[in-house]
């Protein structure tokens, strides 16, 4: 499949490198926190973790020939899925697959949060103690894999276009390059912009060192979910230049390493934070 002419691989590391670049030089520019740790450590670090996701996938998917992309091919051409039977314009179709999509996206980082196995990967990208873009591809190998697997089955049952698949996983991908982004966004823009999608400060919330505010705003690329299930939390209660980013358990430098850091799903589990106790709001 082809993407202005570029095979759909590179059309996703183009998109990846000139969004990131973009995000890179937004921070430079109008930096919403002050830096704590060294970048040049915490971008290796969270780059190697990238790169790891990169080789687990393609040794899994070498095993199990699956993604979402080649599921919804696969679903295209032997008519499965809901959409694949309903009769409708092509814009209405491509809307609902990128509202579902988006929604099983919502479900599944939820539930991350909630099934301690599930949270022992999930807290990796947690544990990253800024907030830049670099930490939109800070996410366990298994967790990435896990994640492949529920967009597939999610492709299965609702059979999107295939090239609704691609733009859909384009949009969240960049999303989240965005809202992991240190930027200031004008107050006034983010007020309009968070109706719909999420933004840095919204998304800030989310990695507070706070269980009730960790537990809030899950949504990577629209806030409607969110605002829809009472997880919708505006501002951070320690302001967003003032409060801790990161997990209460690890306030040092480990985040910052690889080693430790793909190991964190080993570590004892937090005695506070996501899904253990929680705190409430106001103490
Ligand atoms: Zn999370």
């Amino acid at each position: 499949m082809e993407f202005f002419g570029l095979s759909e691989g590179t059309f996703r590391f183009l998109l990846f490198v000139s969004i990131f670049l973009t995000m890179s030089i937004a921070e430079a520019m109008m930096p919403r926190r002050r830096r704590r740790f060294s970048r040049a450590r915490r971008w290796t670090t969270n780059l190697g973790i990238m790169l790891s996701d990169y080789v687990l996938v393609v040794a899994v998917t070498f095993i199990v020939p699956v993604t979402a992309l080649i599921t919804a091919l696969w679903a295209e051409a032997n008519g499965w899925g809901l959409l694949n039977f309903l009769e409708m314009p092509v814009w209405l179709e491509w809307l609902i697959a990128i509202l579902v999509l988006d929604l099983v996206i919502w479900a599944q980082h939820l539930v991350t949060h909630k099934v301690p196995l599930l949270w022992r990967f999930h807290r990796v990208h947690h544990s990253d103690l800024e907030m830049d873009a670099s930490t939109a591809i800070r996410f366990h190998p298994v967790e990435i894999v896990f994640s492949i697997f529920v967009k597939s089955a999610a492709v299965l049952l609702l059979g999107p276009a295939a090239a609704a698949v691609v733009v859909f996983e384009a949009l969240v991908n960049g999303s989240a390059l965005f809202n992991h982004a240190n930027f200031k966004l004008p107050k006034m823009l983010d007020a309009i912009v968070r109706k719909i999608f999420v933004t840095p400060d919204m998304h800030r919330v989310h990695h507070s060192v706070h269980p009730h505010e960790t537990d809030s705003n899950y949504g990577f690329f629209l806030s409607i979910w969110d605002q829809l299930f009472g997880t919708y939390i505006s501002q951070p209660r320690d302001g967003h230049e003032q409060m801790a980013v990161g997990l209460n358990k690890w306030r040092d430098e480990s985040p910052t390493r690889w080693t430790w850091t793909i190991l964190l799903p080993f570590h004892e589990p937090e005695s506070t934070g996501s899904p253990g106790k929680k705190t409430p709001p106001g103490q």
